[in-house]
């Protein structure tokens, strides 16, 4: 096989499993967030974003919004099966963001037990590895995180 200078990166590469959903802080200081999109007129805000308002329905309401660094646990679920490379248990749950949204995510940070979850807790925004690739990338993905002292 052919080497050019450029492919002397060996490395574990991370991965975003999906383009275009947040933001992954690339220098110290800087915080994640979700990419999601608000209504100009309404206020509408939804995540993943729509590119129409469902209550306005009119072309041209939505612009992309930074969201979701906070959260309250809305309900949960510890899950005891996982897809191959998936950790197992793992926590999986739905969050009710500051901004409005409630959205799926997986919590992070603690321990898969019933006592260590409260509903209605603090949660915050992390980007951390979910899983590893067949190739020993990390993909990462938004998951939420207890609010320590909450
Ligand atoms: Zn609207």
């Amino acid at each position: 096989m052919e080497t050019k200078l450029g492919d002397k990166f060996e490395g574990k590469k991370r991965v975003p499993v999906e383009e275009g959903l947040f933001h992954q802080p690339q220098a110290t200081g800087e915080e994640p967030y979700l990419i999601a999109a608000k209504c100009k007129k309404c206020g509408f805000t939804d995540f993943p974003g729509t590119p129409v308002c469902p209550r306005c329905v009119e072309p041209g309401t939505m612009e992309e919004a930074h969201i979701g660094k906070k959260g309250k646990l809305e309900t949960f679920s510890i899950v005891r099966s996982a897809l191959p490379g998936f950790t197992s248990p793992s926590i999986q749950s739905y969050v009710k963001l500051e901004e409005g949204p409630v959205i799926w995510s997986l919590i992070t940070g603690v321990e898969p037990s019933e006592d260590a979850l409260k509903i209605g807790m603090d949660l915050e925004l992390v980007i951390s590895k979910v899983r590893d690739d067949e190739d020993g990338n990390e993909i990462i993905s938004y998951q939420y995180q207890p609010v320590k002292g909450s």
